[in-house]
């Protein structure tokens, strides 16, 4: 038996076989199959890259205009010009492989691009990155879908958004990570899925873990490999001493959410998917107080469009049965990095083009989102929330924005619905100024996670400042009281969407702050329910 420990995610006991996840070998590693193949090979990818920009050049004059397709063709261009072509053959010559000249060819004219003057040029960086890209992917041999065969474990290096997106989620009963923080995403996925999970834990996540045993404990933060019969029994019953408290809980589904005094709380959801909307209704919450819109941008090679979101705002909407959504737009960027975005490399990607940002400068992304929500409101109550908010005119930039789609939607004849505009307060700037931002929408809701992260100036994904990430800090205390009271103020409701939400161990003071609503992982609605409803206040 080995005993170990790691940082506890999501409490409760999880007894299971292993399933080690492996990362795909990074296609710049390949070996050259001598220069022939190569040549062969990349020629035949480009030839697939410039049929996939053909597709994506009529799909997008169809649904956004040609001024909006130019961009694929440009690239088309790009994929068929000398400079690019010549240089690649010239790595395959000297014994490169084609994905890994392709690869560095990329990067070599990306920064050439990056340092010209003229800033037409300069953007087209980004182009240049895309295609190699696009390449690079065509070049790479399938990756092995992950699969598991019965329920289990799964140990992993780490795991980002988009290899998450992909999981068996059904078969998993627990994760076990030798990376990740404990604000990571992936953090955030195992808390809305209820399963209890370890990040950094001490143990590499080596093949020859495959089919063995192991015991989590979620709550204490530790593991057992290979455990002794006494550790199973042990384990086995505090499972099933869980499991019955758990079934407590029940008695608090359907019931209003209240405290003894009166108080009403609203006891929302947080979700990434419409798969999500099942644990919402068995977890007993009450509505969706985040749907984060980046999970329909992860796992894909290409954008969503406007139908594919709307089927999936539709079918979260449907699900809910009359219960309301809060759908919050996109917020990739930062530690959400999509590669046919093309975004940039950052220095400070926290700090740099995320959120808001990007939807205010890119039309193109920000239409479809808005057009498939207007379009989803005419089915059941919608929200929509706008994240990494700074400022007023952001504001206002937003909502002449949702004009224009409402007018758009009106003109064409497809059915729109009522759409309440909120923004969330992750910023400090935002909280500072949450007097004057009340003004002009109809909700808060408080990105704890960000908010933290902004205010003490520590980045939530580097784990080695674990110990001084601190969510109870006065000053982030002081800002959501802060929120909370300009939010009523103004007349409006303010509610909590991060983590911090469903700490029970300051349910009394957002009660006491006067917030309106908790949105939690669907698993802690009952908790929380049976904590406010036992609350003096
Ligand atoms: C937050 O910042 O608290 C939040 C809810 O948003 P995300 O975790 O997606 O950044
Ligand atoms: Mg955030």
């Amino acid at each position: 038996m080995k005993q170990g420990t790691g940082k506890a995610v999501y409490p409760g006991i999880a007894i299971g076989p292993v399933y080690v996840y492996q990362k795909a070998a990074a296609p710049v590693q390949a070996q050259s199959c001598g220069a022939e193949k190569e040549k062969a090979a990349f020629d035949a990818a480009c030839e697939t890259a410039k049929a996939q920009l053909a597709a994506l050049y009529e799909k997008a004059a169809k649904e956004l205009g040609e001024e909006h397709a130019q961009i694929f063709d440009v690239q088309r261009m790009m994929l068929e010009d000398l400079d690019f072509l010549e240089d690649v053959e010239a790595r395959i010559n000297s014994g490169t492989a084609a994905v890994q000249a392709v690869h560095e060819t990329g990067e070599m004219l990306a920064a050439v691009f990056a340092g010209m003057e003229d800033s037409y040029l300069q953007a087209r960086a980004a182009d240049m990155r895309d295609i190699a890209a696009r390449v690079v992917k065509v070049l790479s041999p399938e990756e092995a879908a992950f699969t598991m065969d019965e329920p289990g474990i799964l140990v992993a290096d780490d795991l980002n958004p988009s290899e998450t997106v992909q999981l068996p989620k059904d078969k998993i009963l627990a994760f076990v990570t030798k990376g990740g923080s404990l604000n990571s995403h992936t953090a955030i996925l195992a808390r809305m899925m209820n399963l209890p999970s370890l990040v950094q834990a001490d143990l590499e996540p080596d093949e020859a873990l495959n089919g063995k045993i192991m015991i989590v404990d979620g709550k204490k933060g530790c593991y057992w490999l290979e455990p002794d019969e006494k550790t199973l029994e042990e384990k086995t019953a505090q499972q099933a001493k869980e499991q019955k408290e758990k079934q407590a809980l029940e008695a608090y589904r359907g019931k209003p959410t209240v405290t003894k005094k009166g108080q009403t709380v609203k006891l929302y959801a947080n979700i990434g998917k419409p798969e999500d909307v099942k644990a919402v209704l068995e977890g007993d919450a009450e509505g969706v107080g985040l749907m984060r819109s980046e999970f329909l941008y992860l796992g894909r090679t290409d954008f969503p469009t406007e139908e594919e979101l709307y089927e999936a705002y539709r079918d979260v909407v449907v699900g809910l049965q009359g219960r309301p959504v809060v759908i919050r737009t996109l917020d990739i960027g930062a530690d959400k990095q999509v590669d046919y975005f093309g975004l940039e490399h950052e220095e400070n990607p926290a700090l740099g083009y995320r959120g808001i940002r990007i939807c205010l400068t890119r039309d193109d992304i920000f239409r479809p989102q808005m057009r498939a929500i207007y379009r989803a409101a005419a089915l059941g109550k919608v929200y929509a929330m706008f994240p990494m908010i700074i400022s007023v005119q952001e504001v206002r930039k937003i909502k002449a924005f949702c004009e224009k789609i409402q007018a758009e939607l009106k003109v064409e004849g497809l059915p729109c619905g009522e759409v309440e505009l909120g923004i969330m307060i992750e910023t400090p700037a935002a909280a500072v100024i949450s007097r004057e931002l009340a003004k002009e929408v109809q909700f808060f809701s408080v990105g704890t996670n960000d908010l933290t992260q902004y205010t003490l100036a520590i980045d939530r994904q580097n784990t080695n400042l674990d110990e001084f990430y601190d969510a109870h800090h006065p000053a982030v205390l002081e800002l959501l009281r802060m929120i909370a009271e300009n939010a009523h103020k103004e007349g409006i409701w303010a509610g909590i969407c991060g983590e911090l939400g469903a700490d029970p161990t300051l349910t009394e003071t957002f009660l006491q702050m006067g917030y309106d609503e908790l949105s939690v992982s669907p698993g802690r609605v009952l908790e929380l329910r049976k904590k406010i409803c036992e609350s003096e206040g």
